[in-house]
């Protein structure tokens, strides 16, 4: 993997726009199916994919997680513009309306600042700010905190990338297709890149307030599993996956090339495999590891002095119900 830090990237990589994702999205067959988190969660810790898709327990939401969100929505719609309106002011002016959407279809969100202080609403270093107008000084300035941190990942985007010199060929897109003819992957994409001569770029914008040497690992698996659906929907392997950090202002780029996913399409079946045995046998042993610290789980892990909650009787409905976990980018407190 290289490393850009913060000049401008690579030559301008117009985007042609392709037949769309639908041709990358597959019908989700009977058998068994997998997104790159829950791929990732069982590879990290068993016993913490069991408690995230078996037994579905409510996890904590963090203000970097919901800031995640909000930057992703504004990025993608940033693209929206014209190229030359793409500019920090355009983005910054989509902060609150992006909010105000978010709010509007999650209200539970709005909760987020009950309790937490301005300057971790705000994300590292920040100061409190005064309140917004029309609200409670305590609400708004909350919230007023919690828009400035995000604006401060837009800065760091914009210290990398110009979106003026780029079109993306896709956003959000949802792609799969089948492993095997048995295993059905997929996921959310959250930019796609394709040159005039073809050459396809996945970009992953990462928001996350955790040092990223604890996620680098877990967030090349989640790109290479785009770069493999990619390559068998499309017959190309993927030229770059890159990966935008956008608290450090800092780029990483990898090349995969056909033998290496030809490898991880293994290492998928394999795993695929694995959770189908620790689901027959109801056996999920945990796997601490650092990022055990970011895990929601602890109070029922046996590494953490926690008992195990029985194993959950799923009933017809939720037995015929996907587990995969596949969901919009930004949303996984743990990359
Ligand atoms: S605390 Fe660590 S070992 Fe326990 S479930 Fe979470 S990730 Fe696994």
């Amino acid at each position: 993997m290289t490393v850009s830090t913060p000049a401008q990237l690579d030559p301008v990589l117009p985007g042609s726009p392709q037949p769309g994702s639908p041709a990358d999205a597959v019908e989700r067959p009977a058998g068994p199916s997998l997104s790159p988190s829950r791929a990732a969660d069982f590879k990290t810790c068993p016993l913490l994919f069991r408690f995230r898709t078996i037994d579905r327990l409510p996890e904590r939401t963090t203000p970097d997680q919901v800031r995640g969100t909000l930057v992703h929505a504004v990025l993608e719609h940033l693209f929206d513009l014209p190229a030359a309106e793409r500019t920090p002011a355009a983005a910054a002016a989509l902060v609150a309306p992006e909010w105000a959407r978010l709010v509007e279809q999650e209200p539970a969100l709005g909760a987020l600042f009950a309790e937490i202080p301005p300057a971790e609403l705000a994300g590292d270093g920040a100061t409190e700010q005064p309140a917004l107008d029309g609200m409670p000084d305590d609400e708004g300035a909350r919230l007023a905190a919690f828009l400035t941190g995000a604006g401060a990942l837009l800065d760091g985007y914009f210290a990398v990338e110009d979106p003026r010199r780029l079109e993306p060929a896709e956003r959000e897109a949802l792609v799969s297709t089948l492993v095997d003819d048995a295993l059905l992957i997929r996921g959310y994409i959250d930019r796609l890149d394709v040159s005039p001569a073809g050459d396809l770029r996945v970009v992953d914008y990462k928001t996350g307030g955790a040092p990223r040497e604890a996620f680098e690992g877990r967030a090349l698996f989640q790109l290479k599993f785009y770069a493999l659906v990619l390559w068998r929907t499309r017959g190309v392997v993927p030229k770059v996956l890159r990966l935008l950090y956008l608290k450090d202002a800092e780029v990483c780029d990898y090349s995969p090339d056909a033998e290496e996913l030809e490898r991880f399409e293994r290492t998928l079946l394999a795993l695929s495999e694995a959770i189908e045995r620790a689901k027959r046998d109801r056996d999920f042993r945990p796997k601490p590891s650092r990022l055990c610290d970011w895990c929601s789980h602890q109070a029922f892990c046996p590494e953490f002095g926690g008992t195990i909650p029985p194993y959950p009787e799923p009933s017809q409905e939720e037995s015929e119900a996907p587990i995969d976990g596949t969901a919009p980018a930004g949303a996984d407190p743990l990359g």
